[in-house]
């Protein structure tokens, strides 16, 4: 597998406190990987960083085939360059359609300008259609996308990033304040998403983690601890040590 993204030996300070210290991570195409690690570990300045909104002190961020630095992008090229990024919270435009946020979705590199002068065309009400379907939203489509629970908003922001290509996706918590049957599906929307793309999921919940049945790479104090297959890190003292708060 080539590797898409390649983070070494990075170190961030935040007034004299060393949020990420001398950290070295890499994902390879169309790979899926969890983040996990306890409170204060350092996964969402990690995230800020491969996101291009925390500059590291030092270190290295490599990005594709051509090996180019992200250090000296911003955020929106990083964006450009193909690396997506899901928060928390849901972001979906509530008055607009769960068709008409695909569509602003599938034109939005081209900037919030073209956006407005937008009129759908054939060929993306299809790119739309089949989106919906991805995240399990086809019957959806003519809804006000702020009628939908918690978690088709979560899948909907899934499907606006997926509508703009990117090679990586970082998702944060995606699970968070769902039932089990949405958590269910967000498990299968995942795996179904780095068939084709690297995606990087960071979850506080073990047993979501359990189903994506994936290598896992484990924080503590912003640096990897652990890295391998679920049972492999949870199997490891230091990681027991950690969450049990030792
Ligand atoms: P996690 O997402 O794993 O909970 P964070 O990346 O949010 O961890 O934080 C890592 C550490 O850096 C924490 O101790 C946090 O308090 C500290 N930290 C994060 N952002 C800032 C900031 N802007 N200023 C000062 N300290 C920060």
């Amino acid at each position: 597998m080539s590797v898409l993204l390649e983070v070494s030996g990075v170190s961030v300070t935040f007034d004299g406190f060393r949020a990420i210290n001398n950290l070295s991570f890499h994902i390879g195409e169309a790979e899926l990987r969890a983040v996990i690690g306890p409170n204060g570990a350092g996964k969402t300045t990690f995230m800020d960083i491969v996101t291009g909104k925390t500059k590291p002190d030092e270190g290295r961020v490599i990005w594709g085939k051509k090996s180019v630095s992200l250090l000296k992008m911003n955020e929106a090229k990083i964006a450009q360059a193909g690396i997506g990024r899901k928060f928390q919270k849901p972001t979906v435009f509530e008055d607009q359609t769960v068709q008409e946020n695909l569509l602003m979705a599938l034109k939005k590199p081209r900037g919030w300008l073209a956006v407005l002068a937008y009129r759908a065309n054939v060929a993306d009400l299809e790119k739309a259609a089949n989106l919906a379907e991805e995240i399990g939203l086809k019957e959806e489509l003519a809804r006000k996308s702020g009628e939908l629970s918690h978690g088709q908003k979560q899948w909907l922001e899934i499907g606006m990033l997926l509508a703009q290509e990117p090679r990586l996706l970082l998702v944060d918590e995606p699970a968070a304040g769902m039932t089990p049957q949405e958590r269910e599906h967000t498990t299968d929307l995942l795996l179904h998403a780095a068939k084709t793309r690297a995606v990087v999921v960071v979850e506080h919940d073990m047993e979501f983690v359990r189903r994506l049945n994936c290598k896992v790479t484990v924080l503590h104090e912003g640096s990897v601890l652990a890295e391998g297959s679920l049972d492999h890190v949870t199997s490891n003292q230091e990681v027991i040590d950690v969450y049990l708060g030792r």
